[in-house]
């Protein structure tokens, strides 16, 4: 490795300039640069070491250098590492099948369909053009919420609400519209036959980790499917896993027991490696795209497929849907319990959670805990989210627990 990558030893003042000097400036100044992670822990170049509760945002469902994906990866690699599309590999075929047996509690129905990408945005952008086929012409809106991410990428870009994220790169592909959050009378309103799809987060993650109000999803399904329109979930974020159940909707006071017809997936999905999915459910969705009208080099990538067949088996193997569910019910409680007066409550499921505050601190809430050690995100002004990796500890939890008060009351001052 140090062949490659120079690895002499700097401290991080020059880290932070040399990557100023090198990177664009999309997303701000680094908060720590970090050269190490183990399980649930990373260290950064001065040799500190902090509890990872975001997982590089939903994404390190193991932690950090697990070994059975360390050596997956590793295998796949040096067995066979890329082919492209002209060809198929045994990897991607049991990824695509794994897919189609987790997405649905009693598996996806008969004629459902992957396609295999390589970031939720370009996911979200293959859902755009089922979409867009759907009914051709005839149905040229798309509805979706107030607060929606959906990504970055054009398509995506105009699935997602924020004006911050749109307005720079107008005009975006046309057709879309942002309703109110959980509202079904507005979504009743605005439904018709010229819809091709209402497009939904189970609990939108950017927008503070907020879910949709019970019966929303139900709502959706029965106008969607009254009105002929595709219901495209975004599990980007809340699926694989991350909410306790394989995707947010199989919960019943979230989904209702609704079987969408898309179901899009990413992050935590292959443990860290680069990948999305869109998931067709049934004959008609699955068969929207034919030969030439969608593609991708890396898509179904066989060291990508290894990372998350991998990652899969390690959650049914440890058993870690439970984990999930146990620590985030033990996050919640605890954090509720310390009757701190900055927090206002804890929203979410599983290991998706937001700590509300009373008071929009959040920024130098989490400052604060990164400064105790511990890596959170002010995902919103008043909301601090947490996705730690499933693999995080009850003792872990319970001394980030004990922890923040001292966080809260620092970030507090401010
Ligand atoms: C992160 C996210 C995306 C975009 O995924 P990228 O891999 O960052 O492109 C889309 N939808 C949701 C709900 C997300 O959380």
């Amino acid at each position: 490795m140090t062949e490659i990558v120079p690895e002499s030893p700097q401290p991080a003042t020059v880290w932070a300039e040399r990557y100023g000097n090198a990177l664009m400036n999309t997303f701000g100044p680094p908060q720590r640069v970090l050269v190490r992670g183990e399980g649930p822990w990373v260290w950064d170049a001065d040799g500190a070491r902090y509890l990872d509760l975001l997982a590089g945002i939903a994404v390190n469902t193991l932690g950090h250098a697990h070994p059975t994906l360390v050596s997956a990866v590793s295998a796949q690699l040096g067995t066979l590492g890329h082919v492209s599309n002209f060809f198929a590999t045994p990897t991607q075929v049991h990824l695509a099948e794994r897919l189609l047996e987790i997405v649905e509690p009693d598996g996806a129905p008969a004629g459902s369909r992957v396609f295999l990408a390589n970031s939720g945005t370009e996911a979200m952008e293959g859902a755009f053009k089922l979409a867009r086929r759907h009914g051709g012409g005839a149905r040229p809106r798309i509805l979706a919420l107030e607060g929606a991410f959906h990504g970055r990428t054009m398509g995506a870009l105009a699935l997602t609400h924020k004006a911050a994220y749109r307005d720079p790169f107008a005009p975006l592909p046309g057709g879309v519209e942002h309703l109110p959050f959980g509202d079904v009378d507005a979504l009743a309103a605005a439904m018709g036959d010229d819809v091709a799809a209402v497009v939904l987060e189970p609990l939108q993650g950017e927008a503070g980790v907020r879910p949709l109000p019970p019966g929303y999803l139900a709502a959706a399904r029965e106008l969607t499917t009254r009105h002929g329109a595709l219901l495209i979930l975004d599990e980007v974020q809340t699926g694989m896993g991350r909410t306790g159940r394989w995707m947010a909707h199989h919960h019943e006071h979230i989904g209702g027991g609704v079987v969408p017809d898309i179901v899009v997936l990413a992050k935590g999905l292959a443990g860290g490696m680069p990948i999305g999915a869109v998931v067709a459910l049934g004959e008609g969705p699955a068969t929207l795209l034919g030969p030439g009208q969608h593609g991708t080099t890396f898509g179904g990538n066989p060291v990508v497929s290894a990372a998350a067949l991998a990652t899969m088996h390690v959650v049914e193997r440890d058993h870690l849907l439970t984990a999930v569910t146990e620590r985030g019910r033990q996050l919640r409680d605890g954090i509720s319990g310390l009757g701190h007066p900055l927090v206002a409550g804890v929203r979410g499921e599983g290991l998706l959670l937001a700590v509300m505050l009373t008071r929009p601190v959040a920024k130098e809430v989490a400052q604060a805990a990164l400064e105790a050690g511990y890596i959170v995100n002010p995902v919103a002004p008043d909301a601090v989210r947490l996705a730690p990796p499933f693999v995080l500890s009850a003792e872990q939890a319970a001394q980030f627990v004990a922890d923040l008060p001292a966080v809260l009351d620092t970030g507090g001052t401010v």
